[in-house]
């Protein structure tokens, strides 16, 4: 027998994350993949040759920590351009290994042993064993089906002494709703006088439909002081295999996360940041975005009308919630399962993204698809009605 040491392991739920299950499972069962977020099409054939030219010409070396400097000017305008606030390109942004590294390194930053961190469920999955790991301690909201609201005055009362952080995520996953003005003018009010950090999942920034604009932090300028805004360029490039993103904030905070960011990175891959940056240099290759992915939220709608799952059409992201309980009383994990296996659509449910779930009987489906796969997808579900 081998010498196997002790282990103490320092997440609680040491288990699979539900995209690595339900993926599995797709392809066990060569279910059309639904669940897990990510496009089936390709990326701009123009972007592949900005990144392709860049590794032939030899950017094969280390960039600076915070990023290779002409992507950070481009996101500088980009941002400016976008959200009229102006980020000063080498204070305060910071490049990083997708959104996910970004929000790990944030909340290590700033997230102590026994200080509070208030997150709104259903919750991307990476947030609450980050925020353990940095010994903090998770203080879920929980938003239902079919609202996913927020009422701010029981936020307000979930605040103390301990409170460090509030981590936001909009558009969301995986509800598909998106945080208005009014909201994020609570949230302002909410933290103003007190020493929390807002960290802001904003990863589908360019993805909010009828005409909904996007509410980032960057909009409200007494809110951006005290917070950090997420960005992923897996999103927004249909590319989230190449696991880039960026964090921007004002200095104080971006020199404070640079700190650790140092540390668990130094910096990230070269020859695909030149390539962003001569890419998104251009509005034209990212204000498609919105009219293109609710192109295929319609898209999906119309094909599935006569699926038996009812839609909560989705206000922004790639993802729509379904509510199926008119075809099954099972729970949500066992029913996605039974979709993947016996029907062929592999699809996520909601009850992972909590602490406390919900009775909701609601799973999430990707529109993030060729329409031929949400065609295929449709004539499957079809077989629910019996
Ligand atoms: N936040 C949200 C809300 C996400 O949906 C995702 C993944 N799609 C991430 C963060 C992580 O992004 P990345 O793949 O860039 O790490
Ligand atoms: N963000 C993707 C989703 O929500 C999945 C990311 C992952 O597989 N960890 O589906």
């Amino acid at each position: 027998m081998p010498n196997r040491i002790q282990i103490t392991p320092k997440l609680l739920s040491g288990g699979t994350n539900i995209f690595t299950i339900m993926s599995k499972l797709a392809t066990e069962h060569k279910a059309i993949n639904l669940g897990q977020g990510f496009p089936d099409f390709e990326c701009d054939e123009k972007l592949k040759d900005l990144v392709a030219k860049h590794l032939k010409e030899g950017k094969n070396q280390y960039v600076p920590l915070a990023g290779l400097p002409k992507l950070n000017e481009t996101l500088s305008k980009k941002m400016e351009h976008v959200y009229d606030m102006p980020i000063d390109p080498s204070t305060q942004i910071c490049v990083t290994a997708g959104a996910t590294q970004a929000l790990y390194t944030a909340i290590m930053a700033f997230v102590n042993p026994g200080d509070e961190v208030i997150i709104f469920e259903p919750a991307y999955d990476c947030y609450k064993p980050q925020i353990q790991l940095a010994g903090g301690v998770v203080k879920p909201y929980n938003m239902t089906y079919p609202d996913y609201g927020i009422d701010w005055n029981k936020v307000r009362d979930m605040v103390n002494d301990k409170t460090r952080m509030i981590i936001i995520n909009t558009p969301h996953n995986p509800s598909g709703t998106i945080l208005s003005k009014q909201d994020m003018e609570a949230l302002e009010a909410i933290v103003k006088d007190n020493n929390i950090i807002v960290l802001s999942d904003e990863v589908y920034e360019h993805l909010t439909y009828d005409d909904e604009d996007h509410q980032s932090i960057m909009r409200f300028p007494r809110l951006f002081e005290q917070s950090m805004a997420v960005f992923s360029f897996g999103k927004t490039l249909h590319a989230t295999g190449w696991k880039l993103g960026y964090i921007v904030g004002p200095e104080y905070l971006i020199k404070e996360y640079k700190s650790v960011h140092q540390w668990n990175v130094f910096c990230t891959n070269s020859f695909v940041q030149f390539g962003i940056a001569d890419y998104l240099d251009d509005p034209e290759n990212y204000e498609y975005l919105a009219a293109f992915f609710q192109e295929k939220r319609d898209k999906m709608n119309e094909l599935f009308k006569d699926v038996p799952l009812t839609p909560k059409v989705a206000k922004g992201t790639y993802f729509q919630a379904y509510d199926y309980s008119e075809v099954s009383d099972m729970d949500d994990l066992a029913f996605a399962k039974y979709l993947t296996s016996e029907i062929g659509v592999a699809a996520i449910p909601m009850s992972p993204f909590y602490t406390n779930p919900p009775n909701d009987k609601v799973i999430r489906l990707c529109f993030a698809k060729k329409e031929d796969t949400i065609q295929a997808a449709a004539e499957r579900l079809l077989k629910l009605k019996g």
